[in-house]
């Protein structure tokens, strides 16, 4: 299989390619660099879609970027950086004479509104309440294939919690302060923390891709992109402090988070929402690393 994804070098995007290289397919990625193995934005556009047999979407200004102030131009990036690859890629589809099997965008469970008791799968109704489920919306909007190519490219959401793993993501900015023992719960660390180990997220994306995979006929069909055991802050925090052999004792709060990050966006650590992989299960998918435990111990052991 030929997979095209936007975003293929960033933290998801290289576990991606890992995964279907092992698995024998072909990567081409799309990204704002030219370079070998890589088409840039600008190509596709002028080019139309290079011949694949499915496309993906990583592509998107990182929302926890240390060395970005929260401001309107950052926001805008967030939006536009996600909107308009988003939006690109679906009319390259669209436009293709041989538009791929499967299509799948990758966003968020920012849509769900942080709860500390309603649990979210993938058939929950929800609408945008904020900044961040603005996005999604828009995001998941500019996805969307008129009907023709619809009738022969499966679209696909995969819509992750915080992705854990080594090499990037919310672990590489807190393995430190964890280290030197000044980690902590946030907040009341109470909120529920819907987490994935990043090689099930490869996993699931590789799942969607495979033309074999039974899912729903449901256009765009959504997939949660969750473990399937659930934790709090507090309880992952302590998890991870327990593995690193380290104390937790110092609570972060979260007045303190909303000045670092901004309001809008601390909310990603200071809430969270209980979120289950119903489809995904329900699909076939074999997770990796189910429990908290399992997943730290490979992240911090490696
Ligand atoms: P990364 O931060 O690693 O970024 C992915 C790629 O996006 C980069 O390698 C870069 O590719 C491209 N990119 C970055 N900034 C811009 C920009 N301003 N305009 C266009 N392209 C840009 O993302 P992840 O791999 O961590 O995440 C992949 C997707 O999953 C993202 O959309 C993210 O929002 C979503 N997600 C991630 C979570 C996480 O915990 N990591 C949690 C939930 C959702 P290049 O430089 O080659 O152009």
């Amino acid at each position: 299989m030929r997979v095209l994804i936007g975003g293929g070098t960033g933290f998801v995007g290289r576990e991606l390619t890992k995964l279907l290289k092992q698995k024998g397919h072909e990567v081409t990625v799309i990204s704002r660099q030219a370079g070998p193995g890589k088409i840039t934005w600008a190509d596709l556009e002028s080019g139309g879609l290079p011949p694949c047999d499915g496309a993906v979407n990583l592509a998107g200004e990182n929302i926890m970027n240390p060395l970005r102030w929260w401001n309107d131009s950052y926001k805008k990036d967030l939006f536009t950086s996600r909107v308009d690859t988003t939006k690109t890629l679906a009319e390259a589809i669209a436009s293709s004479p041989s538009p791929p099997h499967t299509w799948v965008l990758v966003t968020g469970v920012a849509c769900y509104r942080p709860s500390l008791v309603t649990q979210y799968t993938e058939e929950s109704d929800w609408t945008p309440f904020d900044l961040l489920s603005r996005l999604v919306k828009e995001w998941e909007g500019a996805a969307k294939l008129p009907d023709e190519p619809a009738k022969i490219t499966r679209q696909v959401v995969v819509r992750p919690g915080a992705v854990l793993g080594r090499d990037g993501g919310a672990m590489q900015q807190m393995l430190t302060p964890f280290w030197f023992g000044v980690g902590g719960p946030l907040g009341s660390g109470r909120q529920p923390f819907p987490w994935i180990h990043v090689s099930d997220l490869a996993g699931i994306i590789a799942h969607a891709l495979e033309p074999t995979t039974q899912l729903p006929s449901d256009q765009p069909v959504v997939l949660n992109g969750v473990a399937p055991t659930q934790v709090t802050n507090y309880e992952f925090t302590k998890e991870l402090g327990r593995i690193m052999h380290r104390p937790t004792i110092i609570p972060v709060p979260g007045f303190a988070l909303d000045c670092l990050l901004g309001t809008e966006r601390a909310v990603i650590l200071t809430q969270g929402q209980k979120v289950v992989p119903k489809r995904t299960l329900e699909s076939g998918f074999r997770y990796q690393f189910s429990d908290i435990s399992a997943a730290l111990r490979e992240i911090v052991g490696s």
